[in-house]
């Protein structure tokens, strides 16, 4: 019988968990699915300060397809997707949130699309109705930036909720980068992908994590991890701005030559100046992005540190 494992970050979701639980028993239970598959429930808990790791417990206790997973503090979405995909050991591993956004019922269809032949079958949103209009904006333009300056597609209105087949969990656990991007990594990795529509509910309790600072974090990081490109527009703003002041000299020395030069001109150099001084800032502040992504994945550190481990032992842990 083949294993799926159905893969949960937690964090600060005590108030969802229990609703979370009796929305995945059906599925667990072998009800919603044609043929029947051994279960697994891991949830990671990404250093949650309320109730959640109590509550995690207490599931595995009552039911011991629960896996609870500690990691040591909070390490972010990314990372605690990537402490769970070194702990599971299904063949296939459905990722979602704990906040029922992610509806159950759709999982029986992306598990028919891999029992097809898909290795990465992703969720994608019918409509963003749920997110403001300007967030909405700021997700079209980001997504339509990456895609021009990286030549690789990342797929708007596509999150995290999706069913990745054993092979495409082991490519995602080869990339070790602490800075994680995973939407982008997904597309990154390749392989047979398909998708499935659904309706992004609204949370069930509680807010969400991602607030507009930590959205503007990921998606810094996701353009620093997968193009140079703004790198190479500091090259050509510096190139630009050189040739037309280049211009101006030869215009100047001219002009003094034939029209001499009454001294004067302090709104040209206030204005030359701050121009530069404006390049020359954002240019170091670009390459400045980028030696700091450098900075700290030469650290070395591992990407996550685990507290307290409950469940299957999968052959290959690893941090
Ligand atoms: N999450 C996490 N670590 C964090 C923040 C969030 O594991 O530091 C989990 C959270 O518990 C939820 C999922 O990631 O299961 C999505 O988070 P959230 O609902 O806050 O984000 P949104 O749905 O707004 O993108
Ligand atoms: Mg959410």
């Amino acid at each position: 019988m083949k294993k799926i494992t159905i893969l949960i970050p937690v964090y600060n979701e005590g108030a969802n968990l229990p609703a979370l639980r009796d929305a995945l028993r059906p599925l667990i239970d072998n009800r919603m699915t044609p043929v029947p598959y051994e279960w697994e429930v891991l949830m990671v808990n990404d250093g949650s300060l309320d109730n959640s790791a109590a509550l995690m417990a207490q599931m595995r206790l009552d039911d011991d397809r629960f896996c609870d997973l500690n990691l040591s503090r909070n390490f972010g979405k990314e990372l605690a997707m990537l402490a769970g995909m070194d702990y599971a050991t299904g063949d296939a591993v459905v990722i979602m949130d704990a906040d029922l956004q992610h509806p159950v019922s759709v999982i029986p269809q992306m598990i028919a699309e891999w029992e097809a032949g898909y290795q990465d079958v992703y969720g994608i949103r019918r409509s963003r109705a749920t997110d403001s209009r300007v967030k909405r904006w700021m997700a079209r333009k980001y997504y339509s930036i990456l895609k021009k300056s990286s030549r690789m597609n990342v797929l708007p209105h596509v999150g995290d909720f999706r069913l990745l087949d054993r092979i495409c969990v082991n490519a995602m656990r080869s990339l070790r980068e602490t800075q994680r991007n995973t939407k982008g990594l997904f597309c990154w990795i390749g392989y047979k992908k398909k998708e499935v529509a659904f309706d992004y509910g609204k949370r069930n309790a509680g807010k969400s994590a991602y607030g507009f600072a930590r959205l503007m974090e990921l998606a810094v990081d996701g353009i620093t991890s997968f193009t140079t490109a703004p790198l190479r527009f500091a090259t050509y703003m510096g190139f630009i701005s050189a040739i037309i002041s280049l211009i101006y000299l030869i215009f100047i020395i001219i002009k003094t030559i034939f029209i001499g030069e009454p001294v004067q001109g302090f709104p040209t150099i206030m204005c030359t100046i701050l121009f530069l001084g404006g390049c020359q800032l954002i240019s170091i502040g670009i390459i400045g992005e980028y030696i700091g992504r450098i900075f700290k994945e030469t650290k070395g550190r591992p990407p996550y540190l685990v507290d307290t481990f409950k469940g299957k032992p999968a052959d290959s842990n690893k941090n």
